[in-house]
């Protein structure tokens, strides 16, 4: 059987490293003189994989050296990517002839390959152009085995198998590339039938807006193959085996994506990013992707696409606000001009809370409202809303243009270049307010983080901070306990410590580790915000303590006595409350050793 001696040829190219199929091939293909050869010890791994990555090294910077073409270039790049070439396939492998008509002659011809065997196990196919994932993509689709093996070959070879090993009578009919062969039944021939990597990756994104999640990983698996999906929930990452595939190739799904995405397919060595809309109206989604090689080899990329739900389903009520703390949020927002800055780290919903507010402004519609941002995520109807984009639009540019296009309040997506700051602090001084995000870890770090941003150009005068800065909103997100199956459990005395409350008999409600099929067993769903906020004009001596650019601890003081609240007792009342998970209190604060001492109690019940 061809597939018997095949798979004893593969396995043993397998067995060998990298470096010494990289080795064997520059050898047979005359690249290294005998007199270096010699001077190499074939069996030395690491000295072998040294002396090929200086050989590629030398390669790039000047092919001309060993005066290799091109194509053999690839070739070694190929192998050395622990992909399978042999020389000579026709003779080291063999070739069942019946296996070669699995396809028509001229399809063979054009594109270069040969199905060398075939059975529903595993399939064996010579190639010109392995790196061809478009080629490889469509021949797996196909012949429907369960592996699928590509060997690269010359294709002067490929050439040699067609004209030698062709059977008569196999010859194409008209108009076919593939031929039926009855009996080798599990062969898909159906060219209109829809592509199958279509389907999967509209499974996946399908999935993901069901779920509601934000982010879609595909990931590779290994080097032969498969890949696994996981989605963002609620800000955990979740795995989802039925969606991923242990041994089908990932490229033709990442590729599907990538055209989806307006990438460049056969690009496959550098990150990529790119992004479609879904849907349309109420469900509209915007898709944003981003592509990443890895080391597992050429064209096994991982990609992650990022759903945007550009319609609102927040309001300023639904974001987690106590009574109290909506009161005092309104207070800080309403003011009638100056620089309002919501802050916390990537994916803290800071965006969120921007919109919700700008929602009750547009609602009010005696305002003109303008946005900039990287990258939009909600529709405003409303307001004027613009991109930032690269190199042409960058927040400074808008943030002049709306300076002049009689703006009321204007919103920045981020402060992260001295000119914005800059700009930030004319504009609301010369009477508008501005809304931005900053990345600080709390709220009255705002000021030291803007002060050292300027530079020379654009210098930042703590006066203008005192004057234009009005208030600081700093937020996270807590993960909301299933209100079907939350446990009660009593309070740890290190807890009690941290709380501040006496020890003693205090309960609170956590995670059910177990679940139930209203969270689909996570125990938890959904998440809220915790806040911080200041108001900065209700801060004594405010200018004061701007002005002397004090330590960043004797703002914090100021602060509190102006009556700044804070993230911790924000959190802590939700955490006595019953509303919020405890692992994602103590993660918040850095409270590793009292969430590991919780998990270890709890495990120990
Ligand atoms: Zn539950």
């Amino acid at each position: 059987m061809a597939n018997a001696v095949a798979n004893k040829h593969i396995e043993k190219i397998r067995s060998l490293s990298v470096a010494k199929r990289c080795y064997l091939w520059l050898l047979d293909r005359g690249y290294i003189r005998r007199d270096v050869a010699n001077s190499i010890s074939e069996d030395n791994d690491v000295a072998l994989m040294a002396f090929i990555k200086k050989f590629l090294e030398k390669i790039h910077k000047d092919p001309d050296e060993f005066r290799m073409n091109h194509e053999d270039i690839r070739i070694l790049e190929f192998i050395y990517d622990g992909e399978i070439w042999i020389e000579d396939v026709e003779n080291v492998i063999g070739v069942n002839p019946e296996s070669l008509s699995l396809f028509t002659r001229d399809f063979c011809k054009t594109r270069k390959i040969a199905c060398l065997s075939f059975s529903p196990e595993e399939s064996v196919i010579a190639v010109a152009e392995p790196w061809n994932y478009a080629l490889k993509d469509e021949i797996t689709r196909r012949v429907n085995s369960k592996t699928h093996t590509f060997i690269g070959t010359p294709r002067k070879t490929i050439e040699n198998i067609l004209q030698h090993h062709w059977i008569r009578g196999a010859e194409d009919a008209e108009g076919r590339e593939f031929i039926k062969v009855s009996e080798m039944g599990s062969i898909s021939s159906s060219r209109s039938s829809e592509d199958s990597s279509h389907i999967l990756v509209d499974q996946i994104i399908q999935r993901g807006i069901s779920e509601n999640a934000s982010d879609i990983h595909i990931e590779p698996l290994r080097e032969s193959g498969g890949y696994s999906v996981k989605m963002r929930v609620d800000g955990r990452l979740y795995p989802f085996p039925e969606l991923g595939s242990p041994s089908d190739p990932i490229e033709p799904i990442v590729a599907r994506v990538k055209i989806l995405g307006k990438m460049r397919v056969q690009e496959v060595r550098v990150p990529q990013d790119g992004g479609f809309p879904r849907g349309s109206g109420h469900h509209a989604i915007d898709c944003r992707v981003a592509s990443l090689p890895s080391v597992l080899g050429q064209g096994k990329e991982k990609v992650v696409m990022r759903l945007l739900r550009p319609t609102m389903e927040e309001s300023l009520r639904t974001l987690g606000f106590e009574e109290d703390e909506l009161d005092y949020f309104k207070d800080v927002f309403s003011c009638p001009n100056g620089i309002i800055l919501v802050t916390g780290p990537t994916g803290s919903g800071k965006s969120t809370t921007l919109h919700c507010v700008l929602q009750e402004f547009v609602a009010k519609k005696e305002f003109s409202i303008y946005t900039v941002e990287d990258p939009v995520e909600y529709r405003l109807p409303g307001a004027h809303q613009v991109q930032v984009l690269r190199g042409v639009v960058e927040f400074p540019h808008a943030f002049r243009a709306f300076l002049r296009a009689d703006p009321d309040i204007i919103m920045v997506g981020e402060m992260r270049d001295a000119e914005t700051v800059h700009v930030a602090l004319q504009a609301a001084i010369t009477g508008h307010l501005v809304f931005s995000t900053l990345h600080t870890n709390d709220a009255p770090s705002v000021v030291p983080r803007l002060l050292a941003m300027g530079d020379a150009n654009f210098v930042v005068e703590p006066y203008l901070i005192a004057s234009a800065l009005r208030g600081a909103v700093a937020q996270r997100l807590l993960e909301t306990l299933c209100p079907h199956c939350k446990l009660e459990r009593l309070l740890l005395p290190e807890e009690c410590k941290v709380l501040g409350i006496p020890p003693g008999s205090k309960k609170i409600f956590d995670i059910n580790p177990s679940g139930c099929s209203e969270c689909r067993h996570r125990g938890v769903v959904g998440r809220t915000a915790i806040f911080e906020m200041v108001n900065f004009q209700r801060v004594p001596n405010w200018d004061s303590v701007v002005n002397e650019n004090v330590s960043h601890e004797a703002i914090r003081k100021a602060c509190l006595e102006g009556g700044m609240k804070t993230l911790f007792d924000s959190a802590r009342r939700k955490l006595l409350g019953g509303t919020v998970s405890s692992r994602s209190f103590y993660n918040t604060f850095g409270m590793m050793t009292i969430r590991s001492k919780v998990e270890k109690t709890a495990g120990s019940l």
